[in-house]
């Protein structure tokens, strides 16, 4: 992908930039706050993971289908209208435990580990994972 900021081409990862949601590569992410992520252990490798990147058309569209406005949807989510108004504007991100819970009652896909790149970038500073985790993230799909 190209990073919508400077343009390089290479992984891109969508950040949160002074309230736009742009698709940046890995420099430009730190000038924004990044999705919330969330750590857990799974066998010897750190998993982490992100929101889906079409959150935002994700929780719309839904929302949009059961015909609910926006209020009466946060209240389906037990979540303040300000705060779900925040979501589809993309000011704010739900926390992942807070998107699972959505996920739940929605049916709707989410949250994801991040990609494989992230993985083996982000497990390097506890224990190496070994040539047979890494295998076994690659199969996981
Ligand atoms: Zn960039």
């Amino acid at each position: 992908m190209t990073c919508e900021m400077c343009g390089v081409q290479g992984v891109t990862k969508v950040t949160l930039i002074e309230g736009s949601q742009l698709n940046v590569c890995k420099t430009c992410a730190k000038y924004g706050t990044a999705k919330p992520i969330e750590r857990e252990r799974r066998e010897t490798v750190r998993i982490e993971y992100e929101l889906v990147p079409n959150f935002i058309e994700e929780i719309k569209s839904a929302r949009e289908k059961s015909g609910f406005s926006q209020s009466q949807f946060a209240q389906q989510l037990g979540e303040k209208e300000s705060t779900y108004q925040k979501w589809e504007l993309g000011t704010l991100y739900p926390s992942i435990p807070v998107a699972r819970k959505i996920e739940r009652r929605l049916g709707l896909k989410l949250v994801q580990p991040l990609s494989q790149e992230d993985i083996v970038l982000t497990s390097t500073n506890s224990e190496e994972p070994t040539l047979a985790d890494m295998v076994k993230i690659k199969t996981r799909k």
